[in-house]
C-alpha cells in the first residue's frame, strides 16, 4: 500500500524518500508531529467558523477580528503543551508561524466578511456557508485495488459535488500550484471518486500563508503523472532502488540529510 505522504516526499526529493524509508529511524516522530500540527490548524478553522456565528452586520472590522480570535491563542497553547507531552519535539518557531498565519487569515476573513455582510445586508450566521462550505476534515481514503491510502485535509461538498482541499503552509509559486501539490491532490481526487462513486473535476490547494485557494483541474495528464510517480515510489520503497541525488540549493540547505548527501 502506497501512502500519499510517500508520494509527496518523492515529489519533494526521491533521495529523501529513500533515506526516510530505509535509513532514518527517527522519521516517524517528524511524521507524527506534522499530523498533529495539521490537526491543530484544522481545529483552528473550526473555532473561527464557530466564532463567526456571533458576528453581526453592524460590527466594525476590529470587533469582527476580536470575535473571530476568541479562544484561539489559548487553544494553540494548550495543544502545543499536549504535543510536547507526547514526546514530540516542537520548536517555538513552528508555533509562532501557526499563530502568525492564523491571525493573518483572521484579518482577511474579517475584511471579506464585513464586505459580504454589507452587500447582502445579512448577519454572519446567514452567510457562513459562503466562507465554510459543508466539509469533512482529515478524511481517511483508501483503495485496495490502487494500493493507495492517504488522509485528505479537507473535502468540501457543494451541490453534491466533492472537492479535495490540500492545506499548505509552504510558500506558494507566483501562479498556479507546485507540481508536488497537484500530484498529491489528484491522488485524493482518484480516491474520492472510488470512495463516493463520483467524479472529481477540480480540487484546491489552500496556501494559508497568503490566504489563497488555488484551483487544480484533474485532467488526464495529471492523472497519468500520478501513476508514473506511484511507479517510481514503489521502486524506492518496495524494491529499495537508490534514486539519483538531485541537488537543489534551496531544498538541500534546509534538509536534515545534507551531510549524508554531501558525503555521497
Ligand atoms: S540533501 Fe538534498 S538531495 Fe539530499 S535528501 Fe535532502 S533534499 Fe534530497
Amino acid at each position: 500500500m502506497i501512502n500519499i505522504s510517500s508520494i509527496k516526499l518523492h515529489m519533494y526529493c526521491p533521495m529523501k524518500l529513500y533515506i526516510q524509508t530505509h535509513v532514518d529511524k527517527n522519521e516517524k516522530n517528524d511524521y507524527q508531529l506534522s499530523i498533529e500540527l495539521k490537526k491543530l490548524k484544522i481545529d483552528i478553522q473550526d473555532l473561527i467558523q464557530k466564532n463567526m456565528r456571533k458576528i453581526k452586520k453592524d460590527m466594525s472590522i476590529l470587533e469582527i477580528e476580536r470575535i473571530l480570535s476568541n479562544n484561539i491563542n489559548a487553544y494553540i497553547e494548550s495543544t502545543a503543551d499536549t504535543i510536547k507531552s507526547m514526546d514530540l519535539s516542537i520548536e517555538p518557531s513552528q508555533i509562532n508561524e501557526i499563530i502568525d498565519d492564523t491571525y493573518f487569515n483572521i484579518k482577511i476573513n474579517a475584511i471579506k466578511l464585513k464586505q459580504v455582510m454589507s452587500i447582502l445586508d445579512k448577519d454572519a450566521h446567514a452567510i457562513k456557508d459562503m466562507f465554510f462550505p459543508n466539509s469533512m476534515y482529515s478524511y481517511l481514503l483508501k483503495d485496495s485495488q490502487l494500493e493507495l491510502i492517504g488522509i485528505c485535509d479537507k473535502i468540501e461538498i457543494i451541490d453534491g459535488k466533492y472537492y479535495p482541499i490540500s492545506i499548505k503552509s509552504s510558500n506558494p509559486p507566483l501562479k498556479g500550484v507546485w507540481d508536488e501539490n497537484a500530484i498529491e491532490l489528484v491522488a485524493y481526487a482518484i480516491l474520492i471518486e472510488e470512495e463516493f462513486d463520483t467524479e472529481v473535476y477540480v480540487g484546491f490547494v489552500n496556501y494559508e500563508k497568503i490566504g489563497d485557494k488555488r484551483p487544480v483541474i484533474m485532467d488526464v495528464n495529471l492523472r497519468k503523472g500520478l501513476f508514473e510517480v506511484i511507479r517510481e515510489v514503489k521502486e524506492i520503497t518496495e524494491n529499495k532502488k537508490l534514486p539519483k541525488i538531485r541537488k537543489n540549493v534551496k531544498k538541500c540547505e534546509n534538509c536534515e540529510y545534507n551531510e549524508i548527501c554531501i558525503k555521497d
